[in-house]
């Protein structure tokens, strides 16, 4: 069984980095009494711009160790190389995590993966700070070839040019459901204080991702957030994060309710024939679309032409209006139609002429 399926939300407490042992020890002593059950705690620290906290390295080691030693609470920690990956374990540190900006680069990931081989210490992959499916599970399946039999997958958000609704980086939620459909036994792993970047809005996305099925959460702990050397603004107290954990609602993924279970039956069956439907009406709609890219060839005319189209986004986006549907939903679902649309009349005008269908 995977290391991180002994417990449901597993759950990863402690501060962004190890500022001072005596930080270190009084956050422990809080987590140990809490339904925690891997202290977090950043020893190198990957800063976006020089001139910042960037960890104290071997030294905060010590005191991750004596965490362990005086609490019996399992300990992670970031490794961004080989020298780093060597020190963490020497330390006896239980789980290795890597970082976003270190999945990236499949060069570094595979150098650490090739390191860790014939230990089967338990890794968490962050998502690369790029929104790239492949790329995450490609670092996952690195340390999978290696050996190693528990790793665990950490959703932090994605970077963009402009943080999407608030958020500290962008959630994209298709891309971990994505990951977790590709390999259904991952274990996957929130972490709502880098998606937020803000404590007020931690629970929220806590509960989302429990909602989207995820396995545990890694929340950022200190016992004095406003003077964390690093990510002051997402951090919460030991005392907040009671709170979180008391609140959070962990749903199933099934259900015993028989009435439940025959509603949802109904429904579902309801929905299985509209997408039946949906997509035979779609199939009509290529026809179509053949029929006029040979009316288009036969009259010498561009496949694209962007009044027609602009008319239907028009005409879509009243439509979407009138239904209370999302017009960025409805125009991107038919941004898709219309693409494949395009594609089947080009492939019309490099055929030989066909005949019209009345
Ligand atoms: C962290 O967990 O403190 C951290 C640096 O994370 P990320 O790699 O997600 O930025
Ligand atoms: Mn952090």
């Amino acid at each position: 069984m995977s290391f991180f399926k002994t417990a449901r939300p597993y759950i990863i407490a402690g501060p962004c980095s190890a500022e001072t042992r005596e930080q270190v020890m009084a956050v422990a002593a809080e987590l140990a009494g809490m339904n925690v059950q891997l202290m977090r705690a950043g020893v190198w620290k990957p800063r976006t711009r020089p001139g910042a906290f960037e960890g104290n390295g071997q030294p905060a080691l010590e005191w991750l160790q004596e965490v362990r030693q005086t609490y019996n609470l399992p300990v992670t920690t970031e490794v961004a190389d080989t020298n780093h990956l060597e020190l963490a374990l020497k330390y006896g540190i239980d789980v290795i995590w890597i970082g976003a900006r270190t999945v990236v680069n499949p060069f570094q990931v595979q150098r650490l993966a090739d390191a860790l081989r014939g230990t089967n210490i338990p890794v968490m992959v962050k998502n690369p700070v790029s929104p790239d499916v492949d790329l995450w599970q490609g670092a996952i399946e690195r340390f999978e070839k290696a050996g190693i039999t528990s790793v665990a997958a950490i959703h932090r958000g994605f970077s963009g040019y402009t943080a999407a609704a608030g958020y500290r980086n962008q959630p994209n939620w298709p891309i971990p459901i994505e990951l977790k459909r590709r390999k259904p036994e991952l274990t996957m792993i929130g972490d709502p204080s880098h998606i937020s970047g803000k404590r007020a809005r931690v629970a929220e996305v806590a509960q989302k991702a429990l909602d989207m099925h995820f396995d545990g959460l890694m929340i950022e702990t200190h016992p004095d957030p406003e003077a964390a050397w690093s990510d002051a603004a997402q951090q919460v107290t030991p005392a907040q994060l009671r709170t979180i954990l008391s609140q959070l609602i962990v749903r199933e993924e099934t259900t015993r309710d028989m009435s439940g279970q025959e509603q949802l039956e109904y429904l579902r069956q309801s929905m299985d024939s509209l997408d039946a439907e949906i997509l035979d009406l779609v199939a009509r709609r290529m026809e179509l679309s053949g029929q006029i890219g040979n009316v288009k060839k036969s009259c010498n005319m561009t496949v694209f032409q962007p009044s027609r189209w602009s008319e239907i986004v028009d005409g879509l986006c009243a439509r979407s209006n009138m239904h209370g549907l999302s017009k960025d939903f409805v125009t991107g679902l038919y941004e898709k139609i219309h693409n494949e649309s395009i594609r089947i009349q080009l492939s019309v005008m490099e055929d030989a002429p066909k005949e019209i269908k009345k």
